[in-house]
Formats: structure tokens, sequence, C-alpha cells
């Protein structure tokens, strides 16, 4: 069975048309969004898109696999590339995600580095800034968080940021609030190179809805377990079932590396569990406009950060 993607009401798309404006070129082109762990690259991919497309959480790390959100303004379509955070790796899961992000980096036709203002300039934004100097690649610069930061000090931190020579324009946005988002995503279209839409103008991001919906249990995960538990876990979907009446039952595993952090997934008498799915079912149905059922299982497996097809699911390398 072809499985459905994730679509419908794209609301940039609507004012576009056959070939756009006034019959206006069509433009298309990859921008990858680098950035340090938590800098809002998910939440700026989401608020171009216009849909929840990958997923946001307070925590470093929440973003594992490349996801592309599509993104329309006039006649021309952004396919943006969210990358994991780029820092310094220690797990064979990290190398596989700083891998993946600059891959996405390399394809682009355009790349913007995210900065979150409230928290400067850091080291893993400073390896960025070195590597893309390195390569001889420019970069637009977005310092995002705005919201949370006073005028005199963002504006020393573009100044700071633009010294390094390797940004051809800045603009300063909440990814949040979406201040700033509609010029960066008007400036980003005019940009791209003409060429044909290389995806239908009404879907919102490449991920099969089957890794979207493990995505979903994943962003969860992050969003209500603290410590180590989220970068001990895992999310597998198992089985996605159609039934007559337009809903969906979908079965996932949560796996997680001990018994002892299988037991706070589940929470006393299975409360954290339930609220994690009652969440995820949520979003889900939101997402796909219809009812889901969702039973979600909690699994040991200890040797999961080491398993190829854990990987593979993710679309990440595992020898990296
Ligand atoms: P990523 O790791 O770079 O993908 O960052 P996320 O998009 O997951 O965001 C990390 C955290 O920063 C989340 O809690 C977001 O809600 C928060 N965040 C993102 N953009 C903004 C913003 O413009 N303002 C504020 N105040 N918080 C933001
Ligand atoms: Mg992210």
């Amino acid at each position: 069975m072809v499985e459905p993607m994730p679509s419908a009401g794209n609301p940039a798309a609507e004012s576009a048309g056959e070939g756009g404006p006034a019959g206006e070129a069509k433009r298309c082109g990859f921008v990858a969004i680098l950035g340090a762990p938590n800098a809002g690259k998910s939440t700026l991919v989401n608020a171009l898109v216009g849909a929840k497309v990958s997923i946001v959480s307070p925590k470093v790390q929440t973003t594992r696999t490349r996801v592309l959100g599509i993104a329309m303004a006039g006649a021309a379509q952004l396919i943006l590339v969210d990358t994991p955070g780029i820092f310094a790796p220690r797990r064979r899961l990290d190398r596989a995600m700083i891998a993946s992000a600059w891959q996405g980096a390399k394809d682009a036709d355009l790349l913007c580095l995210i900065v979150d203002a409230a928290r400067g300039l850091d080291d893993d934004t400073r390896r960025i800034v070195s590597a893309l100097k390195q390569a001889g690649r420019k970069a637009i610069l977005v310092l995002n968080k705005i919201d949370r930061v006073k005028k005199p000090s963002l504006l020393a931190l573009a100044d700071e940021l633009n010294r390094e020579a390797v940004f051809t324009d800045s603009f300063m946005i909440s990814a949040l609030s979406g201040d700033g988002v509609g010029d960066l995503r008007a400036y980003l279209a005019a940009r791209l190179q003409p060429g044909p839409w290389l995806f239908p103008e009404d879907q919102l991001s490449d991920l099969p809805m089957r890794l979207l919906a493990a995505e979903l249990v994943r962003e969860q995960v992050f969003i209500q377990l603290r410590q180590e538990i989220p970068y001990a876990s895992a999310v597998d979907l198992e089985s996605w079932e159609e039934f007559d009446d337009g809903s969906a039952k979908v079965s996932a595993s949560i796996y997680v590396e001990r018994e002892s952090q299988r037991g706070i997934v589940l929470g006393k008498g299975g409360a954290r569990i339930k609220a994690i799915g009652s969440a995820a079912r949520h979003e889900l149905a939101e997402l796909l406009g219809r009812p889901v059922h969702l039973m979600l299982h909690v699994k040991v497996a200890p040797d999961w950060q080491e398993r190829p097809e854990l990987y593979r699911a993710l679309r990440l390398d595992f020898d990296v």
C-alpha cells in the first residue's frame, strides 16, 4: 500500500496557482537549516511550512533524522532541510546525526545558520561557522528567539557574527511567534533558481506518515520525560491499519535500554504511557484530520543504539 504523506492545507500554497502569480516562472531549491542544538531549527521549518512536520522540544538533540519541510511562496517551492543539531559527538547515534546534518548542507542550494540570540555565540555555533569557512560556503544568518533578547545585544551579536565574512545577509526572527518569518520566506524564495517544483504543491513533508507518527510519539517522550530517558529511547512504528469509517489504528513500541527506564516510561499504574499516548494521538489525529487509535508498548532493548535497522528506520547511516 502507498503510505499517506503529510499534506493538505498548506497555507502558503493557496496564492501560488498554476505557475505562480501572473505566470511567473517556477522556482525550486533546497534550503538547509543548520545550527547548534536547540537553536530553533525545527520550529523555524514548521513556521516556514505552516504546519508541524518536524518535532520540537525544549531538550537538545530532539531531531535525529533529516526531515524535508515543503513551503510554497508564490511561484517558488522551498524544500527546507531540517537537520539534527551539530555538536561534539559522543555516541554512534551522535555521529550518525551529525553526518546527516552535514550531508543536508552539502546538497543544499542555500544555507541558513540559525543562532539562538538569547544564548549568543556558543562553541557549537563557532564550530559550524569555521566548517563553513573551510568549505568556502556562504550562509544566511538567522538570529532566532528575538522575543527573548533586547535590541542592543541583538545588534552586537549580529555584528560579531558578520565579522566572520561567511554571511550574505542577516535576519532577526522569532520562529515561535512567527515574527520575521514571512520576510525570510520571501527572501529565500527570491534567491532560488528557476526550475520545476519537485513535490506536489500540497505536500508538506517528505516523511512517510508512519515515520511522522513515530516521531510524534518520540516528541512526547522528549517533552514528558526527564534526564536520560529521552536519549535512551527510540520509537518504532509496528503497524498501521486503516478502517472503513476513516479511522486508523496505529501501534508503536517505545524502546528503552533498561528495565528501570521501562518502569519510568510506564509510570504509576501506567499513567505516564497513557499521557504520552493521548498527547501523541491528539497530534496525529490533527495532522490526519481523522480519528486515530494509538497503541503503545514499552520494550527493553539494551543494544538498540547498536542495531542497524533502527538507523535505517530513521534514514541515518549506521557506519559513519
Ligand atoms: P532545534 O533543536 O534547533 O530543532 O530546536 P527546536 O525547534 O526543537 O526548539 C528548541 C526549543 O526552543 C523549543 O523549546 C522551542 O519552543 C524553543 N524556541 C524555538 N524558537 C523560539 C523562539 O523564537 N522564541 C522562543 N522563546 N523559543 C523558541
Ligand atoms: Mg530539531
